[in-house]
């Protein structure tokens, strides 16, 4: 039967497929019809040569922030896949109770990119920078109960940004209520940690098996690891017990110091994701795939990285079926080149480190459909890297 797009001769490596090696990856109605060493291409309406380059799955992005022209974070998601190869955009929480609905009409239904959400505990979202949780009268349960049973092939998870300014003077309470709420819809929680109070032993008994912690590579005050490097034991013991780790770049959340600790110790993180945002794509973090990169030149093997972005990723939120290039599933795929050469890349403090390699995309499938470049819409007004960022 004739193909509508086959994509040739490159080294596919699907973790989650358990495929690895040169393949030709045949799609047909939008879904990803034969994995196979050669496949015929006579009456294939079109074909991708990859030859020398990597064929993965769409990569996912577990921490982004996709709803542009609403809220302070969000951006849209088109334009940067087309040259990154992210697919499937997890939204996580940039819309509360109230937002939500917007979020799925104007970005959820509009996008050509796959985009999932976690709903924020807090019912106003992030329209604004940060403080959504400093009035408990927005952790309205009721409220992001009925949004969630709504939209449930939508709203995958909760999210709660617990640090000190969102929780000014309120502490621990809307991270209980988020407990609750993800407790109730029986779906993930995923929490982000940078500077506290709250501090990290007082989130952690909050944790559960399944839960998310994003920024795990963080250097501010709450981080993972104790200052001789060692992991914290009550980290060590909510990880074996089945909490994700998230690497979440963004603006303020990667340390070299960290992520180099966390990688000689043999303890990688579970999933690498961008916190793709208004300042953060300005660099350093730029894109996933560049983030990606900074994993490779650390040491990670390429299959690990990759297991990270789809895979990983997919199983957190309880989607299997997505991220892989398995025979049915969506057509969903990224084309990369991996790239030698002398590079240098920057953690959020701009520390630097050289890299022999790097990862570029060249070429993006959502569903069956090779997309094409459109145009990026400017950045924010307010949109401004912090001074230190901006110096490079
Ligand atoms: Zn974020």
């Amino acid at each position: 039967m004739d193909y509508d797009l086959v994509i040739r001769g490159g080294e596919v490596m699907d973790p989650g497929g358990g495929l690895t090696g040169r393949m030709d990856v045949g799609i047909r109605g939008g879904v990803i019809a034969a994995v196979d060493r050669s496949l015929p291409v006579t009456g294939a309406r079109a074909t991708l040569d990859a030859t020398g380059q990597i064929v993965t799955p769409g990569l996912f992005d577990l921490h982004t922030h996709v709803y542009w022209g609403a809220t302070y974070w969000g951006i849209e998601p088109d334009p940067i896949a087309v040259r990154t190869g992210v697919t499937t955009w997890l939204d996580a929480g940039t819309a509360g109770g109230y937002s939500f609905p917007g979020f799925r009409r104007y970005v959820v239904e509009r996008s050509d990119t796959r985009v999932f959400a976690l709903l924020n505990v807090s019912a106003i979202g992030l329209v604004a920078p940060t403080y959504e949780l400093t009035n408990l009268d927005y952790c309205d349960l009721g409220l992001a109960r009925r949004m969630v049973d709504a939209n449930r092939d939508v709203i995958l998870g909760i999210k709660a940004r617990i640090d000190a300014n969102t929780t000014r003077g309120v502490g621990l309470a809307p991270l209980r209520l988020a407990r609750t709420l993800a407790d109730q819809v029986e779906l993930p929680m995923m929490v982000h940690i940078g500077k506290g109070p709250p501090a990290l032993d007082e989130i952690f008994p909050l944790l559960r098996p399944g839960d998310i912690l994003t920024h795990c590579c963080t250097g501010q005050d709450n981080r993972i690891l104790e200052p001789d490097g060692h992991l914290k034991e009550f980290v060590r013991r909510a990880w074996d017990a089945g909490l994700v780790l998230d690497v979440g770049h963004g603006t303020g959340s990667f340390s070299y110091e960290v992520a180099e600790r966390m990688l000689a110790a043999g303890m990688p993180p579970d999933v690498i994701s961008t916190d793709a945002h208004q300042l953060s794509v300005q660099g350093p973090m730029f894109d996933l795939p560049t983030t990606l990169s900074k994993f490779l030149n650390l040491g990670m093997s390429l299959p690990e990285a990759i297991d990270r972005v789809t895979a990983r990723p997919a199983r957190a939120v309880r989607r299997p079926d997505l991220a892989t290039l398995k025979p049915g599933a969506p057509a969903d795929v990224a084309v990369f080149a991996l790239e030698q050469g002398a590079y240098t890349f920057h953690d959020v403090f701009m520390t630097a480190r050289p890299g022999t390699v790097r990862l570029v995309n060249t070429a993006t499938v959502r569903a069956g459909t090779r997309m094409a470049p459109r145009p990026e819409p400017p950045l924010a007004p307010w949109a401004v890297l912090p001074e230190h960022q901006r110096a490079k």
